[in-house]
């Protein structure tokens, strides 16, 4: 992968704090449910969160993929500490980088890269994979919109200070009717419903995001009005590789716990264990080429709806696969504090549902080759 020094050594900057920090929280964050406030206030002073942001505003202007090499190096201790950062970059930062307006950029890019937490508000009761079918509405008042509506599910609910969120402003144009607005905390009717509590990624706050008549200035538009469905699903491209880097950390995880667990007890011997071992690996090599290739693809604008399904996919899948099979290898000692699979097994799985769930990946995939016939990978 083509990075330059300085990225390679914040990398290791993250790397240590990983090995050093976040390893020994891990457990403690997952088993209490508690959102790790100490690592992100150490993530936001290492730079984790200014990688990817332009220099003007404030950012390190490193390349893409140190940032998801960040995220993949974090996710190999603790996914739910992964994923403070890469929310708010990949879902909030991103669109407002790619379509917000000089406005909005100033207003925010320069606050996520200090560790300000963002977060991305599409998901609504009956609209998680339809995320056209979302029912909060923005109708016009004055110069701006009122919003009311309700998400859920949304990931750094709790602890964000900004929120981009979808709102239909034209029902009549269906998908082509949603816009996104960006908002604040403390704008008055923005409220944070319930919180949910998770099979994995336990630390991180995932709650209802609730809008009862929340005035914004047409300025808080991302974008266009009535473009929001498609730089959501732009946005998602970006955000599919971060669930990949993220599903190969815990893959990688796994596949090193297992290694270990050899190396102090033993027992990864005969054919049968070694051959589940050596699946482990070569699925996880699937996994990195993929993901190696979709951060190329969108460094391009290259068939990157198709590289970041095809990534998202591969990695998920695997991660859940090698998880499970580490389980299978190290029996009871796999629910050890010592070696912490059922934990990966638990965070592995959500990466087959958010961003996308893997059969929509499958849906976009085969929609890509059919409308587009197949490229040469
Ligand atoms: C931990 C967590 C964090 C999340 N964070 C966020 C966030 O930050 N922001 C946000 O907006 N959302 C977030 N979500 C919501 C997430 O994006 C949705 O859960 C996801 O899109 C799936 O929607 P759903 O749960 O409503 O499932 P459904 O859409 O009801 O799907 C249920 C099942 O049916 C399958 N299915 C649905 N439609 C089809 C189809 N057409 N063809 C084949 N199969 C289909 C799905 O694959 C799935 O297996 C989060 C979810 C989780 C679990």
């Amino acid at each position: 992968m083509d990075l330059d020094i300085s990225e390679h050594e914040k990398l290791k900057e993250v790397e240590e704090f990983a090995v050093s920090k976040v390893r020994k929280r891990a457990s403690e964050i997952d088993d209490l449910a508690t959102f790790p406030s100490d690592l992100v206030r150490e993530m936001g002073s290492i730079g984790v969160f200014s990688f990817y942001i332009p220099r003007k505003y404030g950012g390190l202007a490193f390349s893409l993929n140190s940032l998801m090499e960040s995220i993949r190096i974090i996710s190999r201790e603790c996914a739910s500490t992964s994923l403070i950062p890469d929310v708010t970059i990949s879902l909030f930062g991103e669109p407002i980088l790619k379509y917000g307006s000089e406005f909005l950029k100033r207003k925010y890019l320069s606050k996520i890269a200090k560790g300000t937490i963002g977060a991305l508000a599409i998901t609504e009761p009956g609209a998680g994979s339809d995320a056209a079918a979302i029912k909060t509405t923005a109708s016009k008042k004055g110069a701006g919109y009122v919003l009311n509506g309700g998400k859920t599910f949304i990931t750094n609910g709790d602890e964000a200070e900004f929120y981009l969120a979808s709102a239909v402003t034209s029902p009549e144009k269906k998908h082509h009717g949603i816009t996104l607005f960006a908002l604040d905390r403390e704008m008055d009717g923005l409220s944070i419903g319930n919180e949910f509590k998770k099979m994995g990624i336990r630390g991180t706050s995932t709650t209802e995001v609730l809008l009862d008549n929340v005035e914004v200035d047409k300025e808080q538009i991302v974008g266009n009005l009535d473009e929001g469905f498609k730089i959501e699903m732009d946005t998602l491209n970006l955000g599919r590789i971060g669930i990949a880097s993220q599903a190969i950390g815990i893959s990688e995880g796994a596949i090193r716990d297992v290694i270990r667990f050899n190396e102090e007890l033993g027992g990864i011997n005969g054919e049968n264990k070694q051959f589940r071992l050596a699946d482990m690996v070569n699925q996880l090599h699937s996994s990195v080429a993929k993901y190696n290739e979709s951060i190329h693809y969108a460094q391009t604008g290259k068939e990157a709806t198709l590289m970041s399904s095809l990534s998202k996919l591969q990695a998920g899948d695997s991660a859940v696969q090698i998880t499970s099979d580490a389980i299978s290898l190290l029996g009871y000692h796999a629910m050890s504090e010592e070696y912490p699979l059922e934990r990966r097994f638990r965070e592995a799985k959500i990466t087959q549902i958010y961003e996308g769930t893997n059969e929509i990946q499958r849906m976009i995939i085969a929609r890509e080759i059919l409308k587009k016939g197949m490229p040469s990978f």
